[in-house]
C-alpha cells in the first residue's frame, strides 16, 4: 500500500499535473530595475512652428503617458501591457497621428496601423487598414495572445476585433479638423501630391505642415522582458491601401530579449527598405554593438545614406535607452531606470 502510494507520488511529480502545479507555486521574480521610453513621431520640427502652449500640450499627454507607465512596472504589470497602455494614451489624444488623430488618405479616410512585440517568446500581433478601431495598439495585442495569425488586415481585422469585444466606434470619432485640413492641402496642390512612386519631394512639403505624430514605445519591466509597440495613421495623403512600415515586424517595431525593443517612426518606406528596426537588432546581436551605437548607425548612416527621414526609439534589457532621429525633432520621452523622467521635442 505505502509503495503504491510512493509510486503516485513519483508519477505525478514528473507528471504534467505536476509540473502546471510547480509552476504556479513560482512567483515571478520582480527587480526593480524597469525602464520605459515614448515616441511621438519625428519631423522637421522648429520651435518657431509651436506656440507655448501647443509644445506644453504635447508634452502633457506624453508625460502622462509615461507617468501611467512607469505606476504599472511599479505594480508588477508585464512589458507589452505597458506598452498597449502607453500607446492608448496617445491615441486617445487627438494631436498625435494614431487612433483620434490620424492622418486622412488621398479617399478622405483615416487608415490605421500597429503592432506589438514581445522579446521574451517573440510574439506578435499587427494591423493594418484599420477604420473603426478605437485603439489600434489594443487588436494588434488580442491578435499576439489570442489567435493564430500575426497579421490581420481591414474588415477582416475588425471583423475579429468584434467576435473578441475590443471596441469599435464610428468612423466619425476619428475626425480632426486639422488633420482633414492638411489633407485637403496636400490634395489640392498637384505639386505636392503624393504619385504612385512616392516622391520625397511630397514628403518634404509634408513636413512643412506638420504630418507627423505616429507614436510608439518600448519597455523593460521588472521581470527582465523588454516589448515595443507602434501605432500610426501612416502618411497624409496617402493612396490604394498603402501600408508602412509601423505594422510591419521587423521594419517598424521589433522587440527580442536577446538585444533590444525598437519603435520607429518617419517615412515609412525607407524603414522597409532597410529593415531598420530589425537591423538595430542584427547589429548587437551579429556585432555586438550597443543598443545606442546600433541605432545611430541605422539611423545616421543608413538611413540618411538612403535619403530617408525619420527616427526610432530602443531600449535594451539593462534599461539603456536611445533616442536617435535625423530631422530637426521628435516628440520623446522616457523614465529610465533610476526613476529620472525626461520629455522633449526639438
Ligand atoms: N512611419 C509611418 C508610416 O510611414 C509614418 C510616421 O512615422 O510618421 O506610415
Amino acid at each position: 500500500m505505502k509503495l503504491k502510494f510512493y509510486f503516485l507520488f513519483f508519477i505525478l511529480s514528473f507528471s504534467s499535473f505536476g509540473q502546471v502545479k510547480m509552476d504556479s507555486l513560482k512567483a515571478p521574480i520582480m527587480t526593480s530595475k524597469f525602464a520605459l521610453a515614448l515616441h511621438g513621431g519625428a519631423g522637421n520640427m522648429v520651435k518657431r512652428k509651436f506656440t507655448p502652449s501647443e509644445e506644453e500640450a504635447y508634452k502633457k499627454v506624453m508625460d502622462e503617458a509615461l507617468v501611467l507607465g512607469y505606476s504599472m512596472l511599479e505594480k508588477g504589470a508585464t512589458a507589452t501591457d505597458v506598452v498597449e497602455a502607453v500607446i492608448k494614451v496617445m491615441e486617445d489624444s487627438p494631436l498625435f497621428n494614431a487612433g483620434k488623430g490620424a492622418v486622412f488618405s488621398n479617399e478622405g479616410m483615416n487608415e490605421m496601423d500597429a503592432a506589438i512585440m514581445n522579446g521574451k517568446d517573440l510574439k506578435c500581433g499587427a494591423v493594418t487598414n484599420l477604420r473603426k478601431v478605437k485603439n489600434p495598439i489594443s487588436l494588434a495585442k488580442e491578435i499576439m495572445n489570442n489567435s493564430q495569425f500575426v497579421f490581420l488586415n481591414g474588415e477582416g481585422a475588425e471583423k475579429f476585433a468584434k467576435l473578441q469585444g475590443i471596441e469599435i466606434v464610428d468612423t466619425s470619432y476619428f475626425f480632426v479638423q486639422k488633420r482633414w485640413n492638411e489633407m485637403l492641402k496636400i490634395r489640392d496642390s498637384s505639386k505636392t501630391q503624393l504619385d504612385n512612386e512616392g516622391s520625397s519631394g511630397a514628403i518634404d512639403d509634408l513636413d512643412s505642415i506638420n504630418k507627423f505624430g505616429t507614436v510608439g514605445c518600448v519597455v523593460l519591466d521588472g521581470y527582465g522582458n523588454i516589448a515595443a509597440g507602434t501605432s500610426t495613421g501612416g502618411i497624409t495623403n496617402k493612396k490604394f491601401n498603402r501600408i508602412g512600415d509601423s505594422p510591419l515586424i521587423g521594419s517598424g517595431t521589433y522587440a527580442n530579449n536577446e538585444s533590444c525593443a525598437v519603435s520607429c517612426t518617419g517615412h515609412g518606406e525607407d524603414f522597409i527598405r532597410l529593415v531598420a528596426a530589425h537591423q538595430v537588432h542584427s547589429y548587437m546581436f551579429f556585432k555586438h554593438k550597443n543598443v545606442e551605437k546600433a541605432a545611430e548607425i541605422v539611423i545616421k548612416k543608413e538611413l540618411t545614406g538612403i535619403g530617408g527621414r525619420g527616427g526610432l526609439i530602443a531600449i535594451d534589457r539593462q534599461g539603456r535607452i536611445t533616442f536617435q532621429f535625423n530631422t530637426t525633432g521628435m516628440f520623446r520621452g522616457s523614465i529610465d531606470t533610476k526613476g529620472e523622467k525626461f520629455v522633449a521635442i526639438y
